[in-house]
């Protein structure tokens, strides 16, 4: 009780003060929202699953499941329906407004812009609740607000400042001084995570990690290149979490089990958790061979047209397609199933992420790919799913308002056409969603879905990535 009411203070005092007034656009159902006969995939810490089940949302909270129907509600019928809890991707890119480029002048902004709400639709027609961004710079906490404000609908964003080393980007820090100042800065600018870089070296890294733990602030990231030969030594107490499988298989020398299963075991007695974004791997493979799988991705059309274009013309992937290379990423492929696999075996928590951003990897829909690999690769359905609802949430550590179906959790929910226990691929047959409490049902998403396409391929011809790279320079 005493936190709510000092956030009830941090929250109106500030803008009283000025005479403001407070204002929400995220005018949420007053009239309870109810969903009849469905079967729902709590997700909860037993795996209970409850069939044929009523749920009530009131505002943006479960208020209340197998009670009566309150009287004036709005009603869905769940009926041969699965209803699952919003899904979290813990690892995304959002991209911020671009620009100014050319010769700078003081006081000169951005001038690409793009348009939040766009890109926020990829995730909400997706059941995608939760991400968690990788890169985070001041816009991104800009984008935060505009969802809290209710001007774009979208999901609930966790923000990671980059720390790195050598000439590498965000935050550089080289001694382990700068690298405790880093996390200092990182912290008081409001930042929840430490993302750690590649080009760290090693006393650097060792103390950010332990800084950030000081500070109450988790880490997860790349294993810097300074530990090539040495991986035993990244595992470090309180590195929170490996941001991609291939961090440890570019470690890999035989990339068979058995090794996947040693490392498995490094991650295991250090607690370290693993987010393994399979589906960016595999499209990096299909990229270095060559470019027509990106040609087809149906879904290519709901990206903006400037990265379709960078995508397709200036592609880095696409620039390495030598034989060794092939080979390279063919291994990569192989070991990172065999890394999930022996994590799942051993037990280390696996979170799900996409990596998405990165070229042809599609925020919202990439989510599905990714959870279809993870059962490929030895996950169970129920297991796959876990790993986008509670256990990022519990990572997180906001495991108490979302991450499962429970009573007086938020409605973040993804309602399911079949039962993605069955078929984990069910989880792409969304009938709707509930993104905070606002329902966005199957007709409203196909809608916003197609205009955004035609927009898209409308100004195609405006946007060319090579030109306004040239404009850069
Ligand atoms: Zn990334």
């Amino acid at each position: 009780m005493k936190n709510i009411f000092i956030l009830l203070i941090l929250t109106f005092s500030t803008p009283l003060t000025f005479g403001q007034k407070i204002t929400s656009k995220q005018t949420h159902q007053q009239i309870p929202v109810v969903i009849k006969n469905v079967n729902i995939i709590t997700l909860d810490s037993t795996n209970t699953i409850i069939n044929n089940a009523t749920v009530v949302i009131v505002g943006n909270r479960i208020d209340a499941i197998n009670s009566e129907i309150p009287q004036k509600a709005t009603v869905i019928d769940g009926k041969g329906k699965w209803l699952i809890p919003g899904l979290i991707d813990m690892h995304v890119h959002i991209p911020t407004d671009g620009g100014p480029f050319g010769p700078k002048m003081p006081t000169q902004g951005a001038t690409m812009f793009f348009d939040l709400q766009d890109y926020m639709t990829l995730y909400n027609a997706n059941g995608v609740t939760t991400i968690f961004d990788l890169g985070s710079k001041p816009e991104h906490f800009g984008q935060r607000n505009e969802i809290g404000k209710g001007n774009v609908i979208g999901p609930r964003m966790a923000l990671a400042a980059v720390i790195d080393g050598g000439e590498g980007q965000g935050r550089r820090a080289n001694t382990t001084e700068d690298g405790r100042q880093a996390v200092r800065s990182a912290k008081a600018e409001g930042y929840e995570f430490i993302k750690v870089y590649s080009d760290l070296n090693i006393e650097t890294f060792n103390a950010i990690i332990d800084e950030a733990n000081k500070q109450g602030l988790k880490t997860i990231g790349h294993i810097p290149d300074a530990f090539q030969g040495k991986l035993k030594d990244v595992f470090v107490p309180h590195f929170g979490m490996i941001a991609h499988a291939e961090e440890l298989t570019k470690h890999a020398i035989h990339f068979n089990e058995a090794e996947a299963k040693e490392m498995a075991e490094m991650l295991k007695k250090n607690d370290t958790w693993l987010c393994p974004t399979l589906i960016t791997i595999e499209w990096i493979l299909k990229q270095v061979k060559s470019l027509d799988a990106t040609k087809a991705l149906p879904t290519l059309k709901y990206i903006h047209p400037l990265t379709q274009s960078k995508w397709l013309t200036a592609n880095k992937y696409n620039q390495w397609s030598d034989s060794a290379t092939i080979i390279k990423f063919e291994n990569y492929v192989k070991f990172n199933n065999y890394l999930v696999k022996a994590c799942k075996e051993i037990g280390v928590p696996i979170v799900a992420g996409t990596d998405a951003g990165t070229s042809s990897v599609v925020p919202g829909f990439t989510m599905h790919d990714e959870l279809e690999l993870y059962v490929a690769a030895g996950l169970t359905p129920q297991e796959a799913l876990a790993s986008a609802t509670r256990l990022s949430a519990n990572w997180l550590g906001i495991e108490s308002i979302v991450g499962s179906i429970e009573i007086n959790k938020l409605a973040d929910l993804v309602l399911l056409e079949a039962n993605p226990l069955d078929n984990i691929n069910n989880t792409r047959k969304i009938a709707g969603v509930f993104i905070n409490g606002r329902w966005i049902g199957k007709k409203k998403i196909n809608i916003t879905l197609s205009e955004l396409a035609k927009w898209n391929t409308a100004n195609k011809d405006k946007y060319n990535w090579k030109a306004l790279m040239n404009k850069r320079k």
